[in-house]
């Protein structure tokens, strides 16, 4: 089960595993308590900006999970928070059981620790892309062609990251069964239409099922 929290947070719940993307559970449009996610198993932070690092440390202090980031945030925040971190780096794999496995991805973004990145999480029942913040690049293509992700998370609030018609040709260049959107709404200048983003998706990328969830809302993996 793969469920939006609002902004870039994810909760992906997987062979009695959870994990969470971009922990920022106390963002404006959350439907829940950074308290519900102190049983959290693992933590990816896509890059150290307080909208994606959001709760990872307070969640990672009560639950024990380890936050998963790229090498230099990762020694920052075990370091100045004296919490459990795994420091990777683009590439992978980091095998978390012998069915979940975390990758590191490309992003164009930026950071004060470390590179930005995005992040693959292959199960054993679907493969996700969470692209993090980028603009969009061309080696999204190759990201298809390397992890064939069954499910896309991808921003679209455009101004940080991809606006929607960029959005539907990272889609176009990934391929992936199903698209979620996220990153928008949260505030003013991220104000999107999400259903604008389905339409353009739609005509480029026919083979790709475009879901747009409300916050709180789940797909289960497939
Ligand atoms: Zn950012």
């Amino acid at each position: 089960m793969l469920k939006w929290l609002g902004h870039s947070a994810f909760e992906l719940n997987t062979s009695n595993k959870m994990l969470l993307i971009d922990p920022w559970i106390s963002n404006p449009n959350s439907p829940a308590k950074v308290k519900d996610y102190y049983n959290a198993d693992y933590l990816i932070v896509t890059h150290d900006h307080s909208d994606h690092l959001g709760d990872a440390v307070e969640i990672s202090r009560n639950s024990g999970a380890p936050i998963i980031a790229v090498f230099e945030l990762a020694n920052f925040l075990n370091e100045s928070e004296k919490v459990k971190t795994i420091g990777m780096n683009i590439g992978g794999p980091l095998k978390l059981t012998s069915s979940l496995s975390v990758f590191l991805t490309q992003a164009f973004h930026s950071s004060t620790h470390g590179a930005p990145t995005g992040t693959i999480v292959k199960t054993d029942t679907a493969t996700i892309y969470h692209a993090g913040d980028t603009g969009l690049f061309g080696d999204m293509k190759l990201i298809g062609q390397v992890y064939k992700p069954d499910i896309m998370l991808i921003p679209i609030g455009g101004f940080f990251t991809m606006n929607p018609e960029q959005a539907a040709i990272a889609v176009q260049m990934v391929s992936p069964k199903i698209a979620i959107p996220m990153h928008y709404d949260t505030f003013e200048a991220i104000k999107q239409d999400p259903l604008e983003f389905a339409r353009i998706a739609k005509g480029l990328s026919p083979g790709t099922e475009v879901v747009v969830l409300k916050p709180g809302e789940s797909i289960e993996l497939r």
